[in-house]
């Protein structure tokens, strides 16, 4: 789809053929080429935004519900499907299609997408995908190629439009939603899932608020004890009180102190000293449990 103007680009993301892509498809670096349009001349403009599934990122939501003017709650409530399975590990949320024969999306109108410059990770990334390798011995971040998802429907690979990698992404604007996606997936690909790790359902719910949910998020980190307990910049906290953007940034911080212990959030001394304390008393009367030994608690 074309990025050149706010009505140009219509497309959706398609569900992964894993194996196939990775035995079968060119991978491709930034200098690769391809030709490719998608502008309101070619025949098929609009086909591809109807009965689509398109996973949305919390960034994506973040964008699209700002660009519509509502919150978090009423953008979930309006256009996401959020589907509960048994083994879930991560949350998972769909942009809901229109309830029309086609199943059109909600922000098709009749000159393309009315929410183009806001669209969704994988409508910007169309028609190209990204495969990214995670299981490296320095870290997460393996190596990472892209390919084309060529569809005959799709008559935008018959325009003569030459475009490279690197070109399109940026065309695109991809750059901020991968910067975000990245951040993401310390989250979701995080070595606790690979340790078999599964969250109690409470904290699979506070994932999902904390990173999707973010007016909602936002009440609890300002009407809670959380800001008493953790020592947090005072601009980043006066940021957060109106940035949706800080508040995700936090909100990424908090679940990884939170749902997986990693030290990115600082309890304020006396906090610890009290933690501290109450570890005590337990040794102690440990003690006296395990040993018969009577201690007086500290
Ligand atoms: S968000 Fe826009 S580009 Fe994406 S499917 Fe909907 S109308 Fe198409
Ligand atoms: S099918 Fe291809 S050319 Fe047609 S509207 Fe979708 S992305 Fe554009």
């Amino acid at each position: 789809m074309s990025g050149d103007t706010e009505m140009g680009g219509t497309g959706g993301p398609r569900v992964p053929l894993q194996e196939k892509i990775l035995d079968e498809y060119a991978r491709l670096g930034p200098d690769d080429e391809f030709t490719f349009d998608c502008h309101p001349g070619v025949s098929c403009f609009n086909c591809c935004c109807s009965d689509v599934n398109i996973f949305l990122s919390p960034y994506d939501v973040l964008r699209l519900k700002q660009r519509l003017g509502l919150t978090s709650t009423q953008f979930l409530a309006r256009h996401a499907l959020v589907p509960i399975q048994k083994d879930m590990k991560t949350p998972v949320v769909l942009l809901k299609m229109r309830d029309d024969e086609k199943k059109t999306c909600p922000f098709l109108g009749e000159n393309g997408c009315q929410v183009y410059s806001d669209r969704p990770w994988p409508c910007r990334m169309f028609p190209l995908g990204l495969a990214a390798q995670r299981d490296t011995p320095d870290g997460w971040r393996g190596e990472r190629f892209y390919f084309l998802l060529e569809e005959d429907a799709c008559k935008g690979f018959e325009e003569p439009r030459k475009w490279s990698v690197r070109d399109w992404l940026e065309n695109q604007g991809i750059d901020a939603y991968d910067d975000w996606g990245e951040a993401y997936k310390e989250l979701t690909l995080h070595e606790f899932f690979d340790n078999g790790g599964v969250l109690a359902p409470e904290k699979l719910e506070m994932f999902f608020t904390a990173c999707y949910d973010l007016d909602k998020f936002r009440a609890f980190v300002f009407e809670s004890t959380l800001l008493q307990r953790f020592d947090v910049d005072e601009d980043f906290v006066h940021e957060m009180s109106f940035d949706d953007e800080a508040l995700l940034r936090f909100a990424f911080l908090w679940l990884r102190f939170s749902l997986f212990g990693e030290p990115t959030m600082r309890p304020r001394p006396e906090v610890l000293e009290a933690f501290q304390g109450s570890v005590d008393k337990k040794r102690v009367f440990g003690r006296t449990r395990a040993g018969g030994i009577v201690e007086a608690a500290p």
